[in-house]
């Protein structure tokens, strides 16, 4: 085995910024509600059924049938052999133990060490994959090492393995492995490898499962083998292992430009794909989208990877400019062409020369104004206001329009010409409601840099506020955003994260119904802060129309009483009653039911 893939994959753990140093299974006390406690965790995951997601935080997550996983894992063995189907399977555990490592430190980056230690095995309960009983467990950031063992009971993985295969000789719960060491190694910033030590698939009536500092185990060859331990060697390879140090999508990384474009959804990357294919050529780009999509930061990026970048980019906002001056603005005007024209100027066509021109909201441009840039296009030269002299200019104009203006040029009042003329590359830029799947990449990109700005340490999103920024219909694209996110970094306290109220007016937010884990398991609308509406909220619980008070107020009476073994006094206090009020309200709901 060589040495190199074990040590790069904990540098690049390690660079992962863990901020756990140690904790054992000795001083863990679940009961102490340190957070993230399991009911932290369960905020964290809501479903949105009328949009068709669930939530983990930010992450898109999937309700999928077990039988369904246990049918891909028959097909992955049955083609690629086990060899290959356990390497796939441990490799995808791998990944959601690394993301739900990355949702934990990201949430909670001050959390007890310990308890953010054992969100792992929470979460991968609240996944449905497994429960997970902690038999000890002791690890030391400083000095490198690690040990815990576990109890896992009823693994989905050996449902679905021994339903097709039976009892075997080989542990089979793969992606479950891959799951435990993915979490811990990306959280701790160290190689710590998951071994199956017994597995119900090997007719056990538990699985045992035991994770150690890779160097601990001694020869890791054969897991490092499943985890495709040679990609660890190159941080660029595609490969869901870079995970262990949760790199950005390239497109999502911060940097010092503030014109970067982001985005990971499938409508975003093809705008970039069409983008791409154009910037290269001479053409000349039409955006159309919604206001606030982002159509001057797209083409900004149009030029960018042009071979005209090295030229200038000028862009012009033609509804900002008065009708009367958007000719002199464009083409430059001559000393003396008009009143004030004390001195002669190059328009912004002949400051754009070599390089690109961009005109926002070309709509609004008259039809005499729109004439004369048609002509400016055909003939490669313009005409200052007040002059004489042709100029020869080397443009690329690159358009945009928040209007249809195929709509325009049937009503008069956009020249047919000059519509083909700039048409003949459009690219369209969603709105962001049709692009959600960006917008915790948009939340965090923005987050950072308007923290950078401002100056101001905010520690991410209260898990109301991602679920409010995730169901706002965003009438304002993605500038809006950046203005919620600006104006909650600048409203959040030092140190804390940033919530509903720092980021929107009451008025703002819909009531979209939105479903999250109730106390009990089962899910209930949740639309605010607490329960905006008691009834609905009862009903939806009980899922039952109707309420009838009487039998509500018996259950509530009787409940009490249980709750505090027999001692009325005690019930009455919980219920807000004296115990006289008590007695005679039993006595009463008995004679009624
Ligand atoms: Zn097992």
């Amino acid at each position: 085995m060589s040495k190199s893939p074990r040590i790069s994959l904990a540098e690049m753990a390690r660079q992962s910024g863990a901020v756990l140093r140690r904790g054992d299974s000795s001083n863990f006390d679940p009961s102490r509600g340190l957070p993230p406690t399991l009911a932290d965790l369960t905020e964290s995951l809501f479903f949105s059924p009328g949009d068709g997601r669930i939530w983990m935080n930010d992450q898109r997550m999937l309700l999928i049938h077990s039988s369904a996983m246990g049918h891909l894992r028959r097909e992955l063995i049955d083609t690629l052999g086990l060899e290959r189907a356990r390497g796939l399977l441990t490799r995808a555990g791998y990944v959601s133990g690394a993301r739900d490592a990355q949702l934990v430190r990201e949430r909670w980056p001050d959390g007890d060490a310990a308890s953010v230690f054992m969100a792992g095995t929470r979460l991968h309960a609240l996944e449905g994959v497994v429960k997970v009983t902690p038999l000890s467990f002791e690890f030391d950031i400083d000095r490198g090492t690690y040990e815990g063992e576990f109890l896992w009971e009823h693994a989905s993985e050996d449902d679905e393995h021994i339903g097709a295969y039976g009892i075997g000789t080989e542990p089979a719960c793969w992606s479950q492995v891959g799951y435990a060491t993915g979490y811990v190694t990306s959280l701790f910033g160290q190689l710590v490898v998951f071994r199956e030590i017994e597995c119900r698939s090997m007719g056990g009536s538990v699985c045992r499962v035991v994770g150690r500092h890779a160097a601990a185990w001694g020869d890791v060859s054969e897991d490092l083998r499943y985890l495709q331990a040679q990609d660890f060697r190159s941080l660029a390879a595609p490969d869901p292992l870079p995970q262990a140090a949760p790199a950005e999508p390239p497109l999502a990384a911060a940097g010092a430009d503030p014109h970067e474009i982001v985005g990971a959804s499938s409508a975003f990357a093809s705008a970039c794909h069409q983008l791409d294919r154009v910037a290269r050529t001479q053409a000349t780009v039409l955006f159309t989208g919604e206001s606030g999509v982002g159509k001057e930061v797209f083409a900004r990026r149009l030029h960018r990877v042009s071979s005209r970048s090295a030229q200038p980019f000028v862009a012009v906002n033609c509804a900002a400019i008065p009708e009367t001056l958007i000719e002199s603005e464009l083409f430059g005007v001559e000393r003396g062409a008009f009143t004030g024209a004390s001195v002669s100027r190059p328009g912004r066509f002949e400051r754009a020369d070599g390089g690109t021109l961009f005109l926002d909201e070309i709509g609004t441009l008259s039809l005499v104004s729109q004439g004369k840039l048609l002509r400016a296009l055909q003939e490669s030269e313009i005409e200052r206001v007040g002059g004489s002299r042709t100029v020869k200019v080397d443009v690329r104009v690159v358009a945009a329009t928040n209007v249809d203006l195929q709509a325009e040029v049937r009503a008069g009042r956009f020249r047919e010409d000059l519509f083909f003329r700039l048409n003949v590359y459009p690219i369209h830029l969603p709105p962001l409601r049709d692009r959600r799947d960006d917008i915790p990449l948009l939340m965090n990109h923005f987050l950072r840099r308007e923290a950078a700005r401002h100056g101001r340490r905010v520690t991410g999103f209260t898990p109301r506020a991602v679920r409010a920024l995730l169901h706002y219909g965003f009438p304002g694209n993605i500038r809006e955003l950046q203005n919620l996110v600006e104006r909650g970094v600048i409203s959040a306290e030092e140190g804390t994260p940033i919530d509903v109220r720092h980021m929107f007016r009451r008025e703002q937010l819909s009531e979209e119904t939105l479903l999250a884990i109730g106390a009990h398991g089962a899910l209930a609308p949740r639309a605010g802060d607490d329960v905006p509406n008691l009834l609905q909220h009862l009903q939806s619980t009980l899922g039952r129309e109707a309420l009838p008070l009487p039998e509500l107020e018996a259950r509530l009476l009787r409940e009490a009483v249980e709750a505090e073994g027999g001692n009325l006094s005690a019930a009455a206090r919980r219920l807000g009653l004296s115990r006289a009020q008590l007695a005679y309200r039993l006595e009463r709901s008995g004679r009624d039911l």
